[in-house]
C-alpha cells in the first residue's frame, strides 16, 4: 500500500466517526505512525508502507474515533513556536492562550523596559508550563513560579522545561493558585501574575465538546459552579504578590468579561480586554494602583 492510501484510508475513518479537523488529523497520526514529519508525507506519496506500519497507523486512527484528542495520541503540542510534551495529566495548550504571552509583552514594552530586565512573575495552575516557558524563552533574564495544584502536571511541566532549556528559570511548585508564595520573601515583589485558570462553570457542562469533557482532565478546565469564583479567590492573592504598578494577566471563558472585570474594581487601575481572533473577549490585564 502507498503511503499517499493509507492517508486515504484514515481520513475515510475519521470523516465516518464525525472527528473534527479530520485532514489535520489523518496527517499528524501517520506522522506519528511513521516518525516523520509533514514534508515526508507531502514529497514521497508513492511510498510504500509495510502492513504492520499501516495498522500501527489504523490504530491510532480507531484510537481517535474514540474522541481522544491527537494530541494525547502523539504526545505533543506546539505553542509559542515550541514543541511541548502533553499527557492526559494536562490541558492541551490552546491557540488563544498566547494571547497571554503577547499581552506581557505588549505591557513590558508600553513602558518602556528592556526585555533583559529580571522580571519576577508567577504563572498560576500552569498545566503543561507552557506560559512560563514561552516567557522563559521571550524574557531571559526573567524568575519565574509557576503553580499548580497536580503533582502529575508538575512532573509533565519540569520535563518541559529542561527539554526546552528554561529549568533554571522557572521554579514549578505543587500549591493551591498562589498560597504557597504569600511569604514575606515574596509579598509585593513580583512585576506580573498570569493565570488561565480552569473557567468553564457547571452551567455550560453541555457546550463542553466530548474530546474536553471525557479526556482533559477536569481540574484543569472547569470545577466551578459560575466559572469566575476561582478569579475572586485568585485576585486578593494576586494583589498581594504584585509590586504597586505590577500588572495580572488572566485568560477568561467566552461571556466571562464583565463579572471578572468586576471582581477588579478597588485597587486596580488599566483595565483592559483582549479579544482572540475570533473576536473574542479572551484576556483581561489590570496594574495594581498605588
Ligand atoms: N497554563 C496551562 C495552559 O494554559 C494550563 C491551564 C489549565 O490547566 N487551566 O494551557
Amino acid at each position: 500500500m502507498h503511503l499517499r492510501d493509507a492517508l486515504r484510508a484514515g481520513l475515510k475513518r475519521l470523516l465516518e466517526h464525525d472527528v473534527a479537523s479530520a485532514h489535520l488529523a489523518a496527517e499528524l497520526l501517520l506522522m506519528h505512525a511513521l516518525h516523520q514529519d509533514r514534508s515526508f508525507l507531502h514529497m514521497h506519496p508513492d511510498q510504500d508502507l509495510p502492513a504492520e506500519q499501516f495498522d500501527r497507523y489504523m490504530e491510532l486512527i480507531d484510537e481517535r474515533c474514540t474522541g481522544k484528542p491527537t494530541q494525547y495520541i502523539t504526545g505533543h503540542q506546539e505553542f509559542w513556536g515550541l514543541d511541548f510534551e502533553v499527557t492526559p495529566a494536562v490541558l492541551i495548550p490552546r491557540p488563544e492562550t498566547e494571547h497571554i504571552i503577547e499581552a506581557v509583552l505588549d505591557l513590558i514594552k508600553r513602558e518602556g523596559r528592556s526585555k533583559q530586565n529580571p522580571f519576577r512573575i508567577a504563572d498560576v495552575g500552569t498545566g503543561s508550563g507552557c506560559i512560563p516557558i514561552a516567557l522563559a524563552k521571550e524574557l531571559p533574564a526573567a524568575q519565574l513560579y509557576a503553580t499548580d495544584i497536580s503533582a502529575d502536571a508538575l512532573a509533565v511541566a519540569t520535563r518541559n522545561a529542561r527539554r526546552l532549556g528554561t529549568a533554571g528559570q522557572i521554579k514549578f511548585i505543587e500549591c493551591d493558585l498562589l498560597s504557597c508564595l504569600l511569604t514575606p520573601e515574596f509579598l509585593g515583589t513580583f512585576d506580573f501574575v498570569v493565570s488561565n485558570p480552569p473557567y468553564v462553570g457547571h452551567d455550560e457542562l453541555a457546550d463542553v465538546q466530548r474530546e474536553v469533557r471525557v479526556f482533559e482532565p477536569r481540574l484543569a478546565w472547569g470545577d466551578l459552579a459560575q466559572g469566575e469564583e476561582i478569579y475572586a479567590r485568585l485576585f486578593p492573592q494576586v494583589q498581594q504578590l504584585l509590586k504597586s504598578g505590577g500588572s495580572v494577566v488572566v485568560e477568561i471563558g467566552y461571556d466571562k468579561k464583565d463579572p471578572v472585570l468586576s471582581l477588579l474594581d478597588e485597587g486596580w487601575q488599566e483595565r483592559e480586554v483582549r479579544p482572540d481572533l475570533a473576536g473574542i473577549p479572551r484576556v483581561i490585564t489590570a496594574r495594581k494602583t498605588g
